[in-house]
């Protein structure tokens, strides 16, 4: 039971607690339901001496035998995958049947790293020159990993960056840091020790671990205030980085779209995991003859929304993760209500969890801070539009650019408009669709570094030209 479970962090090859212990929170109860141990700046220093000792070795270990322990790692993932969901509800807050999804996609993306081959680029091959290049680990990476996607955005960074042979500190949110742990326990008698740490803080060891002179990479994804700190971290010693940050995606709807099907996407992918999603739709933008039939298109989803507690049964929509980000939201929604006009939701519900009604909000003040910032929460304003490049317009004018979706039946006018859109990703007739084999990555304040794919797991090496002379010149 994920409630008496005696949680430890993995260091330094042991399993390890040393007494200070955090109180972890079910969002749905707003009561603490398990506890997990909380590193110090000692515990840190050691996760790292135990990494840098063990690198030689296993960066000088066979790239297939890397692999194969990461298929043996999905592998116990898989053997635990019911473990693993029901904890991640219980931590995270999202519905039972999403966390399945995400232990799944967490397997994936351990198996799709692992069937991976190394690739060398050959410049020159001639009879006088040789000159190609090949790619090697950077040492030692911290993965900062936030509270929305705790076991997926751990695997698109443990996978890549421990297939070419770097060893890893996990540094999971202070709010679920439970599956990480999990994890790290299924790791233990996998990896040679030191390879992997998972390490918790509450809030207090980013500033050093992200300056750390021996921590060779940091890879990052969570806010991007926080964002902006790792990097002047890093700066120290000029770590490499990956930052995938915060998100405002706008969907634009053209006055082709067929309304019903439009707004029933665009409702999942702006409410999934309550819109606690960097690349959720936070912002739709609709053609003055489509506005009405699609405002209330949404809002007809938006009631209709069950929201629960995440283990019950038919739950679609669970709380909000933690009491900060309440916080938030609900600063959002009397914003919301006097800068537009709230037709669905526009409440909490009655507690003791984190819970928000799904929430749709029409005419809405262009200006308004929930268009300009980021919700992550259940929130969606609907914006009206009379002509297209106004709108291209709007939807660019913005510090994020993350992702983005078009939705219309004439593919080429939707394609060409969604190459208008600045953005890592842009969707058309789609949002939110994922694909290990493809990388995602921000523009912007949005960040940058790509995640998934082999560009994915470059960012976790460094390229060496060699350059070979078959003769020494006279
Ligand atoms: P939020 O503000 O919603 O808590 P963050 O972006 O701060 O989101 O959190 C994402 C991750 O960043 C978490 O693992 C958190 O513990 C970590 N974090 C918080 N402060 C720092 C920091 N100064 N340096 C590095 N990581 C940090």
């Amino acid at each position: 039971m994920p409630e008496s479970h005696d949680y430890r962090m993995l260091i330094a090859g042991e399993l390890v607690r040393d007494g200070a212990m955090l109180d972890v929170i079910n969002p749905a109860t707003a009561r603490p339901f398990a506890q997990a141990p909380r590193a110090n700046a000692a515990l840190l220093d050691r996760a790292v001496d135990a990494a840098c000792d063990a690198f030689p070795a296993w960066a000088g270990q066979s790239w297939a035998a890397r692999a194969a322990m990461l298929s043996t790692l999905a592998d116990r993932i898989e053997g635990r995958s019911y473990d693993l969901s029901r904890l991640l509800t219980l931590e995270q807050g999202k519905p039972l049947g999403q966390a399945q999804y995400e232990v799944a996609q967490t397997i994936g993306i351990f198996r799709f790293y692992a069937a991976m081959t190394p690739r060398e680029q050959v410049y020159r091959e001639t009879d006088a020159a040789f000159i190609a290049q090949d790619r090697g680990p950077l040492g030692v990476v911290a993965a900062i990993t936030p509270w929305n996607f705790p076991l997926a955005l751990l695997a698109v960074k443990l996978a890549p960056a421990l297939l070419v042979g770097n060893c890893v500190i996990a540094k999971p949110a202070p709010t679920t840091p439970l599956t990480t742990l999990l994890v790290g326990e299924l790791c233990a008698d996998i990896f040679p020790a030191g390879v992997i740490a998972t390490l918790v803080d509450a809030n207090d060891l980013g500033d050093r671990l992200t300056g750390h002179p021996r921590i060779a990479k940091v890879a990052f994804t969570g806010s991007t205030a926080t964002g902006r700190r790792v990097m002047a971290h890093a700066a120290i010693t000029l770590k490499r980085l990956t930052l995938e940050l915060g998100g405002n995606d706008p969907a634009i709807v053209l006055d082709d779209a067929p309304v019903a099907a439009t707004a029933a996407q665009i409702y999942s992918a702006a409410m999934v995991n309550s819109g606690q999603v960097c690349m959720a739709i936070k912002r739709v933008y609709v053609p003055d003859a489509l506005y009405d039939e699609m405002c209330d298109g949404l809002a007809a989803l938006a009631r209709a929304a069950i929201v629960g507690d995440g283990l019950a049964a038919d739950t679609q929509l669970g709380p909000l993760q933690n009491e900060d980000q309440f916080a938030r939201a609900k600063a959002f929604l009397d914003n919301g209500a006097r800068d537009g006009t709230v037709i669905a939701g526009g409440t909490a519900l009655p507690g003791p969890g984190y819970f928000i009604a799904p929430t749709i909000i029409r005419d809405i003040d262009p200006d308004a801070r929930l268009v300009h910032e980021e919700q992550f929460a259940p929130i969606l304003p609907v914006l009206r539009y009379a002509n297209l490049d106004a709108a291209i317009a709007a939807a660019n004018d913005s510090e994020f650019g993350l992702g983005a979706s078009v939705w219309g039946a004439d593919i080429e006018r939707a394609t060409a408009v969604a190459r208008r859109v600045a953005a890592g990703t842009v969707w058309v007739n789609t949002h939110l669709a994922l694909d290990p084999e493809v990388p995602y990555r921000g523009s912007k304040q949005s960040g940058f570094g790509a995640e998934f794919g082999r560009e994915g797991l470059e960012e976790f090496t460094q390229a060496r030209i060699i350059n070979v002379q078959r003769t020494i010149a006279a």
